[in-house]
């Protein structure tokens, strides 16, 4: 257990201190320099987010990356913002995590059976990374999948970049994105996808909150 939680403190130091995507180390350097007015007063995190929670979780969330003003900010994914909302009020419907909110670093917040992470970890321009970005930061998911190889029974991936990428570390070919897709890896571990909980898809209807909570209601009920 010691040793898994070293591995954990490793992987995370080394994304944090990342510098590979020139193009993205300099754009989340600039983003402070364009707060929004409800922020001004705070410093911004602009670093590599790692990923965060229970290092034994049996479900892992694979998100797309920080989001400007969210994980890009607070230094935690989802995290002080709209789709952490919709993520954490989920959670804890399910008591996946103590509280219903995901505000900042020093919230209180505790992940219960579940690790949250992303395929990129520097928050990109208008939410699309390039591909070489995606490849870039693959190493890093790669050694978080790794660490949770043995606990984890259901990789939730959120949003089509998300699931194309986990697809292509595990090898999966020919599989195609769909809200609600349950793909059996092998005996014991299932990959799921959903839409991702952006504010791009909750405004518009394309996920509604049930859509969304029954991606839960089913991992809870058939696979944890
Ligand atoms: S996106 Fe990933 S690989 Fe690129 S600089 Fe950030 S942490 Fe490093």
């Amino acid at each position: 257990m010691q040793d898994c939680n070293l591995n954990f403190i490793e992987v995370n130091e080394d994304i944090i201190k990342c510098v590979k995507c020139t193009r993205l180390v300099e754009y989340i350097k600039n983003i402070e320099s364009k707060k929004v007015k409800r922020y001004r007063n705070l410093n911004y995190w602009s670093k590599p987010v790692s990923g965060f929670g229970d290092i034994d979780a049996e479900l892992m969330i694979i998100g797309l990356a920080p989001a400007a003003h969210g994980g890009n900010r607070t230094g935690r994914m989802f995290t002080g913002d709209s789709s952490g909302d919709w993520l954490i009020k989920a959670l804890y419907e399910f008591n996946l995590c103590n509280q219903s909110y995901s505000h900042h670093l020093n919230d209180g917040l505790i992940l219960r059976n579940v690790y949250i992470t992303s395929i990129v970890k520097c928050c990109p321009p208008k939410n699309k990374p390039l591909p070489e970005e995606v490849n870039n930061c693959e190493e890093h998911l790669r050694k978080e999948l790794g660490l949770l190889a043995k606990s984890c029974k259901v990789f939730l991936t959120l949003g089509k970049l998300a699931f194309d990428q986990f697809c292509n570390i595990y090898e999966i070919r020919k599989l195609k994105f769909k809200h609600g897709l349950i793909y059996r890896i092998d005996a014991d571990k299932v990959l799921m996808s959903s839409y991702h909980p952006s504010r791009q898809n909750t405004n518009t209807g394309k996920l509604t909150w049930e859509m969304w909570i029954n991606i839960f209601r089913e991992i809870m009920h058939n696979f944890l």
